[in-house]
């Protein structure tokens, strides 16, 4: 039998007043692994993630996470289930130092034998961190910034990272440092990230899987490689 899905996403609509950002999108999401989110300016991604984290209501549709119906739950309570989000930006708390950053991440969890655990697994992945626990996250450079905001996501354990654009606005160099330690939680099974990026290329390289979003729906989704590969795809949708 095939394994469930850990996302599946049926019909899910969302609008902005009378401007329909996302129109019936279907998605399945394996478990483990990375999945890219693609598409150009104004397609609808951020509001998919937000849509699937609860920040943003959905007109119609379903979210399911491992098969249980997250659709309506409040956003506050979407980390309970497993599932949180980095928005664009990161997010993080620029007057606190890098500590108490991570320290809110894992606040929720029970035991402070598991929460030390994981910090220290999130400064091992994010070496730059480690080097400035006690500095106050306004003293980062963008890429360390955005080390923190994933840094912050894993302290609460998710089983679905949702992360929106953690290239934006970075040089092509930290980019890839970003991107490679992305590559270093591909290794954990227990953990499947959706990954939101305007820069297709970099995205593909090292994804498993891809959607495309058009105007608010998914025009193709297919393993990376393929849509690599894709000139059509890539020309029409990608502009690459
Ligand atoms: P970008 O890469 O520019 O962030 P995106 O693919 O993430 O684009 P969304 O930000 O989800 O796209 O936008 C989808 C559509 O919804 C666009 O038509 C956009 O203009 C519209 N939209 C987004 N946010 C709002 C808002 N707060 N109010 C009104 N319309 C919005």
């Amino acid at each position: 039998m095939a394994e469930q899905p850990i996302l599946t996403v049926e019909g899910l609509t969302a609008a902005y007043g009378a401007v329909t950002a996302l129109n019936k999108v279907n998605m399945t999401v394996p478990r483990g692994g990375i999945c890219a989110v693609l598409g150009a300016n104004g397609a609808g991604k951020t509001t998919l993630l937000r849509t699937l984290s609860g920040l943003k209501r959905a007109e119609a549709g379903r979210v399911l996470l491992e098969g249980a119906d997250i659709t309506r739950i409040p956003a506050e309570r979407h980390v309970h289930h497993g599932l949180v989000h980095v928005p664009e930006g990161g997010g993080v708390i620029v007057e606190l130092t890098v500590e108490e950053n991570l320290r809110l991440g894992g606040l929720w969890r029970a035991g402070r034998r598991e929460r030390a655990a994981r910090m220290a697994e999130v400064v091992e992945l994010f070496p730059p961190l480690r080097e400035r626990l006690s500095r106050p996250a306004a003293t980062l450079s963008g890429g360390e910034r955005q080390m923190l905001a994933i840094g912050r996501a894993l302290m609460a354990g998710p089983r679905v990272l949702l992360l929106d654009e953690p290239s934006l606005g970075l040089a092509p160099l930290v980019t890839r440092q970003i991107m490679d330690m992305l590559l270093q939680l591909r290794a954990d099974r227990d953990l499947t990230v959706v990954l939101v990026e305007q820069n297709a290329r970099s995205a593909l390289s090292i994804t498993d899987h891809g959607f495309v979003l058009n105007q608010g729906e998914v025009v193709m989704e297919d393993s990376s490689r393929r849509l690599l590969a894709d000139d059509r795809m890539r020309h029409a949708y990608l502009g690459f």
